[in-house]
Parts: structure tokens; C-alpha cells; sequence
């Protein structure tokens, strides 16, 4: 199992759980263990945070949680606005993910972290919520963005400086679209005529 992590953004990598495999829609959260997988690959948990959490459901609780954030986020990114019950699940997640302060001290040097106090699935949720939280807030709707190839169903928040990402990946959409424009160029005698658009 391999899970793109190329959306930039937390919230966008787990969008991108839903793919276009030979031709074919697949969901890459069907069962617990592929929760865990991907919590655990994206960074949002420790290693191993999950085991023995009472999972069994997750898979379509997440897959729920997920398509409720597409609409919202794809939302946002048209219009700029999120919708209002985005806004009411955002929080109900966030509530769920505390954080406390908690103070040590050693040999004089008194120093104070945050942590999150949830339980794992808790945390798990928790993050993905900040996440979307963070890119209301912060971040362009312009910016997010599905890939440009119409087979593929990626999404990303496009960081580049200039604000023109249009592929999920160089190494795959955006190189054979660039490939093919370089065939159909040089069928049609055209190459060397105008600048690749796609550089
Ligand atoms: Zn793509």
C-alpha cells in the first residue's frame, strides 16, 4: 500500500486516499489497519499510537469524515467562503483533540510544552481538523487545487512561489502531458516554434 503525501497540506493528503488506479476509482482506507498506515505515514500519530484502539469502524468513519471535507474544501476553493457546516464540524473535531500545557522543571531551567491530550483516534481527527483549520484561515482558496490531467483525481496546495502548479506530480501527470505535447509537436512540425507551456 502506497499513499501520496504531495497535497502540502494534511487535510489535502488525506483527500488524496481516493485514486485513479489503471483506469479505476479505489479507496486506499478500506480497513483499520489501513487507518493506522496512513496516520502513521502522514505524521498525525506516533508509530504504533493505534494499535489496540478501538478502530473497527474508522475506516468508514474516516472515509465519511473525508468526503464531508472534499465538498466543503472544493467549496472554499470556488467560492472562497467555507460553508457553515464545515465550519460546525471543524469544531466539533477540534473539541475533541485538547491541548494542555504542562510545565517541568530540572535544575532550575523551568520550561513549558503543549501537547495534545486526546486518545490516539482522537488526535488523529484532532490534526486533520486543525489542518483544514489552518487553510481556512491562513491560506489561498486559489491555491487548492485538483490535477490538472482529468483521469487523475488528485488534489494540492500549489507552494510555489509563482502560484502555477497545475500537476500532482512532475514524475507522472505533469511528465506525460509533457510528453505528449512534445509528440504532438513534433508530428505537426511545429517544435521549436513556441516555448513549452508546460515549462
Ligand atoms: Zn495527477
Amino acid at each position: 500500500m502506497s499513499f501520496f503525501f504531495l497535497g502540502e497540506r494534511l487535510a489535502v493528503d488525506l483527500l488524496n486516499t481516493v485514486v485513479v488506479q489503471d483506469g479505476r476509482v479505489r479507496d486506499l482506507l478500506q480497513g483499520p489497519r489501513d487507518v493506522a498506515a496512513w496516520a502513521e505515514a502522514a505524521g498525525a500519530l506516533p508509530h504504533g499510537a493505534l494499535r489496540g484502539s478501538p478502530a473497527g469502524q474508522e475506516p468508514e468513519r474516516l472515509r465519511g469524515f473525508r468526503e464531508t471535507l472534499r465538498r466543503g474544501l472544493v467549496a472554499w476553493a470556488a467560492g472562497g467562503t467555507p460553508p457553515r457546516g464545515l465550519i460546525a464540524l471543524l469544531n466539533r473535531h477540534l473539541a475533541r483533540d485538547p491541548e494542555v500545557t504542562e510545565v517541568t522543571a530540572s535544575r532550575g531551567n523551568v520550561v513549558t510544552r503543549r501537547r495534545p491530550a486526546g486518545a490516539p483516534l482522537d488526535r488523529l481527527y484532532g490534526a486533520v481538523a486543525r489542518s483544514v483549520a489552518e487553510l481556512l484561515a491562513g491560506d489561498d482558496p486559489r491555491r487548492l487545487r485538483k490535477c490538472a490531467n482529468p483521469a487523475c483525481r488528485l488534489m494540492f496546495y500549489d507552494v510555489s512561489k509563482a502560484g502555477r502548479r497545475r500537476w500532482c506530480s512532475m514524475q507522472t501527470c505533469g511528465g506525460q502531458a509533457k510528453a505528449r505535447a512534445f509528440y504532438r509537436r513534433r508530428r505537426d512540425g511545429s517544435h521549436g516554434r513556441r516555448a513549452d507551456p508546460l515549462q
